[in-house]
């Protein structure tokens, strides 16, 4: 059995600056070909480690081994042209030039299942490993094939199985689907959104995640934040259905956020990774506002049930930052782990 408040973060991770331009987000490689795959495999060696001198408890790739937490799923399959770009509009917030969804798309190879095998090779810990959600990769294509989102959405879903399959395989305990996009497109999550996400899991014996932010600290992410209101409810349109969903965990964003914490009862009984780290600011959280945000969780999540965690990746972030960051988590699990302990002696 895991222990008790099992630490983990919803996943991008600084790169070193020998792999990709640091505190860039979706900064292009620096090596090429033979020289890339070491890169990168050096680079998970790098953040597992950095990970466990933590504390980190379910440990990742950090992201290493992808540019870009979408397009580097899409880059591997066919049926999308990356030449071909058209203009859309991602997340209903800003403007991005994609590639064409220009044929039926499929996935001829694996994408990350030997860099999946490679960090099993490296620990024994629990591996949680990331890929995006079929309505986030949608929202990220321009599509004159299908014509259709729910159409595409369905195509990727059962792509990302085929990979979820091959991953569990590799030894990966949790696999993650990134859903940003359930935050922003309501009618959708609950018509096929939410199904999609189930066809993608579909037969697997691991455990299953959906992560759901507000996204990394970008402008165009604290612009579309601040005509958010006070109070942030997106995730009460969503929270319904995914608490009737096969999904084992819902990661989400709670520190420093306009998130109403009580929001978390709608999915009671789920595993809820909790976002107790701010990704949007280089001010390290000290242990006790970490533990401030687990407590008033706890509130609405069994203790079991509960897994302390960052809000979104730290990809942008300075590799001191994002380490302090990391520090403060443990630690703050930590104090909450002991509070817990002793009411248990104390009962
Ligand atoms: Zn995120």
């Amino acid at each position: 059995m895991m222990k008790l408040l099992p630490t983990s973060t919803a996943g991008s991770l600084p790169k070193p600056s020998w792999l990709s331009e640091p505190e860039k987000l979706w900064s292009p490689w620096k090596l090429e070909n033979d020289a890339l795959v070491e890169g990168k495999q050096d680079a998970m060696r790098v953040t597992l480690a950095e990970q466990q001198r933590a504390g980190i408890d379910i440990v990742s790739d950090g992201e290493q081994t992808r540019q870009h937490f979408v397009t580097t799923f899409i880059e591997h399959l066919s049926g999308v042209d990356f030449e071909k770009r058209e203009t859309v509009r991602i997340r209903d917030r800003y403007d991005a030039s994609v590639p064409t969804v220009a044929g039926t798309v499929s996935r001829e190879k694996p994408v990350f299942v030997e860099d999946a095998k490679f960090l099993r090779g490296q620990t024994n810990a629990p591996i949680k490993w990331a890929l995006p959600g079929p309505m986030t990769m949608i929202d990220t294509l321009y599509d004159a094939h299908y014509k259709s989102r729910e159409k595409l959405a369905w195509e990727f879903a059962t792509i990302l199985n085929q990979e979820a399959r091959e991953l569990e395989a590799a030894g990966v305990d949790i696999i993650q689907f990134d859903e940003p996009a359930f935050n922003v497109f309501f009618d959708e999550v609950n018509d096929w959104g939410i199904a999609t996400l189930e066809r993608a899991i579909e037969g697997l014996k691991c455990k299953t995640a959906v992560h759901i932010c507000y996204g990394y600290g970008i402008k165009a992410n604290t612009d579309w934040k601040k005509t958010l209101g006070s109070e942030w409810r997106q995730y009460e349109e969503t929270f319904p259905k995914l608490q009737k969903s096969n999904i084992d965990l819902i990661s989400l964003e709670c520190h420093n956020s306009h998130v109403p914490i009580d929001l978390i009862e709608l999915i009671r009984g789920k595993n809820v990774m909790v976002g107790a780290i701010d990704v949007a600011s280089n001010a390290i959280e000290t242990p006790e506002e970490v533990a401030a945000t687990l407590r008033k969780a706890l509130q609405f999540v069994d203790a079991d049930k509960l897994y302390p965690c960052t809000n979104c990746g730290m990809a942008p972030l300075s590799r001191t930052v994002a380490r302090g960051k990391l520090d403060a988590l443990s630690a703050g699990a930590e104090i909450v782990r002991k509070e817990l302990a002793a009411q248990k002696t104390a009962a």
